[in-house]
């Protein structure tokens, strides 16, 4: 089982904070924005002035609502909706709905899955019996090497997983990343924690493992769940500790195919690449060395029949999803109820929804985008995305902390990267791939096939940048390091984020700002060891990050004085590098809204000017419902802080004070020297 962990090469972002309402551009006087609360003075408390009103009358508890939230809920009722229409309509063969509907349709066909029983595991189980040596072993071994992890996702389901990747050193070409896996808990330490609790938790896991046994119709499966948890506890021990995960240098580690022989013996490399499909490929990049070692030299010292019970068990869970109700429901038992503490079965839609995601994420993206993203949104997106880059050429050719040389550098990087938005240029092709109607576990398994000689592929194709790594219909954006390269899906750049046929303002402040506060990781202390190119090396000169931190100093003092409660304070330094990329990303919005204007002026809408509706998106962005556990966890955990904090980030930029006569004597008011700005 997967699990998204934060790796220091990429990025989700979950936009943890809500977004407002766009300001619609009407041509009739409209009623006025109803959010606003016109009691309380802007200069005051801009973020009341700009939400009071939502903030009185929206509902929640806990972390929520966010706008986020909200959109997460309105883009997945979308998402169900096209499915299940795909599933009703005729489709051509070979189209993208067809796929689609026919992918959901067999998910749900319970009675046609429930009559097939394990039949469709014969041929796997066949192989697994098959294995007699430890050649047979690492051959059927290398044939599990699936695509199934990236650089978000770590502890692939089988011993390893593979991402196609360009490399650390060189960014012309695919390698072939080699990361970890084989643990059927997600995290080691659910292997090796001595607690009361996780000891708890292996308990739990050896009966599930058990009953999983006991479903195939293996004979002893107290005694073989006992072996196989023993086994992954083997396993576990040789993976890296989770904190190396944020330490990209640990990553990279570029072993020859020689090497693997000399380095983890027992594995036989020969027939495990082989089968693998990548018996040419000279060059690998080890991310952990440890379990790749560890692992194989288990496949060297542990029984064959132990490893056969183990594959068999995996394979069950693997699929899971594709096999009668029996198999679903001690799935369930053990990582719905147990691991993630879920009280009711999921309704079957919902896991054939994500099921037909997951396999066919950009057939589903476009037919989402077909209706909710067209090609004039992407332009629209687009042009906001040039003034950006236009505003930080300026900006930060203008830097005065940053030595000439590290300058050139950073604007070569500005140069350099790519922003992808709404959807992909080039959509995945999916017509290789057989869905059938009526074949759910088929589906499955050629989908995953696909997927992987689609990877194999690239390692024959130069490295392309313009490669999407999040699906259209995901509310959310990544930023990946290496390559060079930030995504926004159409999920995220919907109202009241941007709005297509919106007030540019609204959409510079909202959307903009978020887009430019991700651009500025690139160039601040997250994105400085990647060059223009993904490749990993330092390039900020030592004097660089001392005046970095010196402007720094400055404005975590001023988020130190933000204290929600009575007895809880924020904490300046530990949200230093999102509150700097906050004030690097609305000065940057609102240069590039300057620019976007041409010279001419805004128009007023509802009585408000241009300036005061880019500041007023902006302060919208950061409304949420917290309860108060919901916000001590916050500031003493998050690196963001609290949204009302972050709205008041206007109190550093010259034009808020302009645009809603701020002046000395108002609560929010600081004296020009006392404004930061690091970008
Ligand atoms: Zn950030």
């Amino acid at each position: 089982m997967a699990l998204i962990r934060s790796a220091a090469l990429v990025t989700i972002l979950a936009y943890t904070v809500s977004l407002g309402t766009t300001v619609a551009v009407d041509q009739t006087p409209s009623a006025q924005d109803t959010d606003i609360d016109r009691n309380v003075r802007p200069g005051d408390d801009f973020y009341r002035y700009a939400n009071g009103n939502w903030l009185r009358t929206a509902t929640g508890s806990g972390e929520g609502p966010d706008t986020r939230a909200l959109l997460v809920k309105r883009t997945n009722q979308r998402v169900r909706d096209l499915i299940q229409e795909a599933a009703e309509l005729e489709s051509a063969k070979g189209s993208v709905a067809q796929k689609v509907g026919d992918y959901y349709a067999s998910l749900m066909d319970e009675a046609g899955i429930e009559a097939k029983g394990l039949a469709p595991l014969a041929t796997e189980l066949a192989a697994i019996s098959a294995i007699t040596n430890k050649t047979s072993l690492s051959a059927y071994l290398g044939a599990t090497l699936n695509s199934e992890v990236d650089g978000l996702t770590d502890n692939a389901d089988h011993i390893f997983g593979v991402w196609v990747n360009q490399g650390f050193a060189e960014s012309d070409h695919y390698v072939y990343h080699l990361l970890q896996g084989g643990l059927g808990m997600p995290d080691r330490d659910d292997y090796i924690d001595p607690s009361p609790k996780m000891v708890e938790l292996r308990g739990q896991y050896k009966a599930h493992i058990g009953a999983v046994l006991k479903l195939a119709g293996i004979a002893d499966p107290e005694s073989r769940a006992a072996r196989i948890l023993a086994l992954e506890i083997q396993i576990a021990q040789s993976h890296a500790p989770d904190s190396d995960a944020a330490d990209v240098f640990k990553q990279n580690n570029p072993w020859k195919r020689a090497d693997f022989r000399v380095k983890a013996p027992g594995m036989d490399w020969d027939a495990y690449f082989k089968s693998a499909g990548v018996a040419g490929q000279p060059e690998f990049i080890v991310w952990q060395p440890s379990a790749v070692t560890g692992t194989s030299a288990l496949i060297s010292s542990e029984d064959i029949d132990l490893w056969k019970d183990y594959l068999k068990v995996h394979l069950i869970e693997h699929y899971a999803s594709v096999l009668p109700k029996a198999v679903a429901a001690e799935h369930f038992v053990f990582y719905g109820k147990i691991l993630a503490g879920a009280q009711q079965v999921p309704d079957r839609s919902d896991d054939a929804i994500r099921g037909t995601n997951a396999a066919l994420g950009q057939a589903v993206g476009q037919l989402y985008t077909q209706r909710y993203f067209p090609p004039e949104a992407k332009a629209k997106a687009q042009a906001m995305v040039r003034d950006l880059f236009g505003a930080y050429r300026a900006r930060i050719s203008n830097l005065s902390w940053m030595s000439p040389r590290t300058k050139e550098k950073a604007l070569a990087k500005l140069a350099a990267l790519r922003i992808g938005v709404g959807y992909p240029d080039k959509w995945i092709d999916y017509s290789t791939l057989d869905v059938v109607r009526g074949d759910a576990f088929g589906n499955m398994q050629r989908a995953e096939a696909f997927n992987r000689l689609r990877n194999l592929a690239k390692l024959k194709q130069p490295a392309d940048p313009d490669e999407w790594r999040i699906d259209p219909q995901i509310v959310g954006a990544v930023i990946v390091f290496s390559p060079n390269t930030e995504t926004f899906s159409a999920g995220i750049l919907q109202p009241p984020f941007f709005d297509r046929q919106g007030d540019a303002a609204s959409n510079y402040g909202s959307a903009g700002a978020g887009i430019a506060h991700e651009i500025s990781h690139s160039f601040d202390e997250l994105g400085n060891i990647y060059d223009d190119q993904g490749r990993l090396g330092k390039w900020w000169t030592a004097e660089d990050a001392t005046n970095y931190h010196a402007a720094a100093a400055k404005l975590e003092a001023q988020f130190d004085r933000y204290c929600p409660l009575s007895d809880l304070c924020v904490n300046g330094k530990q949200v230093s590098g999102e509150n700097i990329a906050d004030v690097a990303g609305l000065l940057t919005a609102h240069d590039a809204y300057i620019l976007s204007l041409k010279g001419k002026a805004d128009v007023v809408i509802d009585g408000l000017t241009g300036e005061q509706r880019f500041f007023l998106a902006f302060a919208k962005r950061w409304r949420k419902i917290q309860d108060e556990a919901a916000l001590r966890r916050q500031v003493k955990t998050d690196s963001h802080a609290p949204g009302e904090y972050r709205s008041d980030t206007v109190r550093n930029v010259d034009a808020w004070y302009k645009a809603y006569s701020v002046a000395a004597g108002d609560k929010l008011y600081l004296k020009p020297e006392d404004r930061v700005k690091i970008w």
